[in-house]
């Protein structure tokens, strides 16, 4: 899959001197209406039902945009090398 936006934040975000982890799955769970949102592509903005809890950013970089605290972070991250994906398990 060839995603230009993709190299572009990676770019932009190491030179702000932030490691990044490459963003497998860009999701999170709102714990007040329970719906959870992922957002798939850089520009795809989601937001939960109940507008607690908003994702976007796709596999390029993970943003939140939140009322209260009451969510969950489902993401999954992972090394970004050239051999394949490794994901690591926060939990
Ligand atoms: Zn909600």
């Amino acid at each position: 899959m060839t995603d230009g936006y993709d190299e572009d934040a990676g770019r932009v975000l190491r030179g702000m001197g932030t490691v990044v982890p490459r963003v497998i799955r860009n999701s999170a769970m709102c714990l007040l209406c329970g719906e959870e949102i992922v957002s798939v592509h850089p520009h795809d903005f989601r937001m939960c039902r109940c507008g607690n809890i908003s994702v976007d950013g796709g596999h390029a970089y993970a943003r939140r945009v939140f009322r209260t605290q009451h969510w969950e972070d489902t993401s999954v991250y992972g090394r970004g090398d050239n051999s394949g994906i490794s994901v690591e398990d926060g939990r």
